[in-house]
């Protein structure tokens, strides 16, 4: 049997264990997984606690960057992303990873795309914004583009990856910062091939939302909306791209895909992505 979690501060909504669960079901694995309420102060305990309670655990909000301390080691995918959301237990250590770009790309090939040579608008600079961004810098973006009102997060976020991606300067995307009014979002999304909103904007149970999807009008024929958002299903963002006839996409490819490579690391083989995929989507219904 395989020991299980998921940690956060709030807890209660996340669909980790659906997804975990419909996957492990899938695959005839015998598991428990847990939802643990891990509030910021008692993470040290915690993961104390986990290097023999649990065989593996998924890191949600606020703890992505404070757990690394914890941790006998981050691997590269941790160190890029500069954020841990997988803990596997080994030998009673801790060791961190990211799924959350993986997870992204393999959503993107969902739907026929990847970041490859593409201009990319990203909306919002926050965590999300951040695994999506450093995304696209890994997967040869173009161009990037951060549309958002703290325009120095965006700047502390390209720059960190200028720093990182430094043997590759020639081939970095070039970027491009902006703020988040209606005339300056027409601006960019202009010329993006895939937009993506990293910004809380439409999700249930936040009150604010934008002021006007008019921009939406000056996106490129074919240019595909990815929101983050999976709760509601579609976003007004996604409902009124979609009503202009471009392809939509929410956010639970992303969770799935993050989940199932965050699978692989726990049971330390490689699933058939696309089939697991298929059968927790379908139990998600
Ligand atoms: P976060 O760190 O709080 O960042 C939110 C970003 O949105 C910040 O840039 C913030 O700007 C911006 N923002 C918030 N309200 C705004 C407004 N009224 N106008 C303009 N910008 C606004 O949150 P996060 O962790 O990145 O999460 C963001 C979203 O992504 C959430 O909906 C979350 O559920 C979703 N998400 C989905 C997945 C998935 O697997 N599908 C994974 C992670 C996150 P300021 O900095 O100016 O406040």
């Amino acid at each position: 049997m395989i020991r299980l979690a998921v940690i956060g501060d709030p807890i209660e909504h996340s669909l980790s264990p659906a997804v975990h669960g419909a996957s492990l079901d899938y695959l005839g694995i015998d598991y428990t997984y847990e939802k643990i309420h891990v509030k910021p102060d008692e993470l040290k305990e915690f993961a104390k606690t986990a290097k023999t309670s649990l065989d593996g655990f998924n890191v949600t909000m606020p703890h992505k960057l404070n757990i690394i301390q914890y941790l006998a080691e981050t691997d590269s995918e941790g160190e890029y992303y500069g954020a841990v959301n997988t803990v596997s237990v080994k030998d009673g250590k801790l060791m961190g990873s990211n799924t959350d770009g993986v997870g992204l790309s393999l959503a993107l090939n969902r739907m026929n795309t990847d970041f490859k040579g593409k201009n990319v608008t990203i909306l919002g600079a926050g965590g999300a914004a951040n695994a999506v961004t450093a995304a696209a810098f890994k997967n040869g973006a173009a161009k990037i583009t951060i549309a958002c009102r703290t325009q120095s997060k965006a700047e502390a976020l390209l720059e960190s990856l200028k720093r990182k991606n430094s043997n590759a300067l020639d081939t970095l995307p070039k970027t491009k910062i902006t703020g988040f009014s209606d005339t300056e979002l027409s601006d960019v999304v202009s010329e993006a091939e895939i937009l993506i909103n990293t910004t809380p904007l439409g999700m249930e149970g936040v009150k604010d939302n934008f002021k006007s999807f008019d921009f939406l009008g000056s996106l490129p024929k074919g240019a595909l909306v990815t929101d983050l958002i999976y709760k509601p299903q579609k976003t007004g963002l996604l409902k009124n791209a979609e009503k202009m006839g471009y392809a939509v996409q929410n956010g639970l490819d992303m969770l799935i895909f993050q989940a199932l490579a965050a699978e692989e690391l726990f049971l330390e083989k490689k699933l058939n992505m696309q089939d697991v995929y298929k059968a927790v989507k379908e139990k998600l219904k």
